[in-house]
């Protein structure tokens, strides 16, 4: 076990929603009005608490702070900009600091863009989700397509030009979603950076409730891939750079917060059901805002579990995050077992060997859990050939089931 590692990236939870979404488990609590004052304080505690413990080492020059939920722009925008201070101001003016605060456009006001540039917010993620006023309607969101524009043109206006826009795709064909017409709206935003989720059918959510009563038939498979390879292509057209499995950027608008956790950065997570990664050992908070809440203002302290990952996950969990990325896997593969299954991928068009590094493509993507297994199986049949770096994901792995590993959707922060 390594001591405690610096951390450069800052992850911090903001549970709140006016409603929640029909195919959301995401750590959550629905409230229109909350106590931003109250979550502040829990989060500053918490923050002193893991710092007394030893377990982190904060660095003097954050990289990233990233505030995802929940719905952030639910909250008094005062509040939020006053994250800077609890972290130390002085940590937040690296060059290249990178400051993401995700929003829904019904709530991302003039006010609210002011008061967060103002207090150095750089980066602004919208959860857009689609243009379509049926399919906004059907997942529960409480805002329109137009919403939508008039939120970037806000940020925009306060002086933040760093955004990025989220789209879901693999809706159900009942609600007669136009894919295509979405994408040619999202480029129509001129965002930086766009984000695609695949809807995934949860348990516990009204949706799996639908599907489990034949209310609603998911997307199938062919055009859940059919829609993803759509949007790649369209992008890639436009002149996005398709840096990880679900991201586009134009160039230099890659997300540092979330590059830094693919890389297998420490990072420390603050809030109701945050993860963190450091010196080898991960942790996870308390996931019900109420229990994070009333246990941090008694102890300081939000943890619920943590481990360290065995060596097999941490192989598995290794080639799987550099997978998901363009830059892909440096492995020693000439010559060996691995580098047969390579070459069967790339007769596939399911991956590319360049520069020693084995990439995805998004044919590739689609099958990722898939090509981690075999490659992992090929790996270690060669013997000692091993993928490099320190492995990080976000939640808890059960041991001895490498399937296990992909579970969890979110990364180093909950998005949406
Ligand atoms: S999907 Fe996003 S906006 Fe909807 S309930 Fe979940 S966290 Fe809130």
């Amino acid at each position: 076990m390594k001591g405690p590692g610096e951390v450069r990236n800052v992850y911090v939870h903001a549970p709140f929603c006016a409603r929640r979404c029909c195919y959301c488990d995401f750590a959550v609590e629905v409230n229109r009005r909350p106590d931003s004052a109250e979550w502040l304080a829990a989060i500053r505690t918490e923050l002193d608490g893991v710092r007394g413990s030893g377990r982190v080492r904060l660095s003097s020059a954050l990289e990233s702070l990233y505030v995802g939920g929940g719905t952030p722009s639910v909250l008094d925008p005062r509040h939020v900009a006053e994250l800077a201070a609890v972290v130390g101001r002085e940590r937040t003016l690296a060059p290249g600091f990178e400051w993401t605060v995700e929003a829904n456009p019904e709530s991302f006001t003039g006010s609210v863009a002011r008061r967060w540039a103002e207090g150095g917010v750089n980066r602004v993620s919208f959860g857009v989700q689609s243009f379509s006023s049926a399919a906004l309607r059907w997942m529960g969101r409480l805002h329109s397509a137009e919403d939508a524009g008039e939120a970037l043109k806000s940020a925009r206006a306060a002086g933040i030009s760093n955004l990025s826009v989220d789209l879901i795709f693999g809706l159900p064909a009942s609600i007669s979603r136009d894919w295509r017409n979405d994408l040619e709206r999202v480029l129509d935003l001129e965002a930086p950076h766009i984000s695609l989720y695949g809807l995934t059918v949860e348990k516990g959510t009204p949706l799996a409730r639908a599907v489990g009563q034949e209310r609603i038939t998911p997307c199938g498979e062919a055009r859940y891939r059919e829609e993803y390879l759509l949007a790649a292509e369209t992008l890639a057209d436009a002149g996005y750079h398709h840096y990880e499995v679900s991201n586009f950027a134009r160039p230099g608008f890659g997300s540092r917060h979330n590059t830094a956790c693919w890389k297998g950065a420490s990072y420390l997570g603050l809030g109701n059901g945050a993860h963190s990664y450091s010196g080898g050992r991960r942790w996870w908070n308390e996931r019900g805002w109420a229990v994070y809440r009333d246990r941090v203002s008694r102890s300081g302290n939000g943890r619920a579990g943590s481990e360290v990952p065995t060596a097999q996950q941490t192989r598995l969990e290794t080639i799987w995050l550099a997978l998901r990325t363009r830059d892909g896997l440096q492995a020693a593969v000439p010559g060996s077992a691995a580098l047969s299954v390579v070459r069967r991928w790339e007769a596939r068009g399911l991956a590319e060997l360049r520069n020693g590094a084995v990439r995805l493509t998004p044919e590739g993507w689609l099958v990722m859990d898939a090509l981690t297994l075999e490659l992992d199986g090929a790996l270690q049949r060669h013997g000692s050939e091993g993928p490099p770096g320190p492995p990080a994901v976000s939640g808890p792995v059960d041991d001895g089931d490498p399937g296990e590993i992909f579970k969890y959707p979110g990364f180093c922060h909950g998005t949406m």
